[in-house]
């Protein structure tokens, strides 16, 4: 027990093996939806709440209504400072793979009578990063994946052969 508290409380130990060779030893936590060959699709992306009333330009509503979509992580300036009246815009961390909803339903009760009126606000994605579904990667789409160019380049090289023939 008292070697487990040991190991545990230092972030890298060493190990010296039998041949006299010391290997650094490291506990990491154990994500099962880690995969090496897959980039994550977990991504930074800023999205808009187009002609959404200023009245609720403030952190907490615009931190619920993007949470629909992911983690919200913080607000521009413009929206911070009001300076922008038309949009209110969100920092949020997202999953590139997941179904990104065009909408959000807000429930927006009023004080004085109780009554609850439910808005659909838009949802805009102003920088999405480019991902290919091919690579499972970011940084280029499906219609610019080299993969994916190649294979259909040859594709075509064995039609023109066959034509030839
Ligand atoms: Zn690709």
């Amino acid at each position: 027990m008292e070697d487990f508290i040991n190991i545990s409380s230092k972030s890298a130990h060493w190990l010296k093996s039998k041949d006299g060779c010391t290997y650094q030893m490291r506990s990491l936590i154990y994500d099962s939806n880690f995969k090496l060959d897959k980039e994550t699709l977990i991504a930074m992306a800023w999205i808009s709440f187009p002609n959404l009333l200023t009245t609720f330009f403030v952190k907490e509503s615009l931190f619920s209504l993007a949470s629909a979509v992911g983690k919200p992580l913080q607000l521009d300036l413009a929206t911070i400072n009001n300076t922008r009246s038309n949009c209110a815009r969100v920092k949020v961390q997202l999953d590139l793979l997941a179904d990104l909803s065009k909408f959000v339903m807000m429930e927006i009760e009023d004080e004085k009578t109780k009554e609850i009126n439910v808005v659909k606000v838009r949802i805009q994605y102003d920088h999405l990063p480019k991902y290919c579904t091919e690579c499972i990667l970011q940084g280029h789409s499906n219609e610019e994946c080299r993969f994916f160019i190649l294979s259909h380049v040859t594709l075509e090289r064995k039609l023109q052969m066959r034509e030839r023939q």
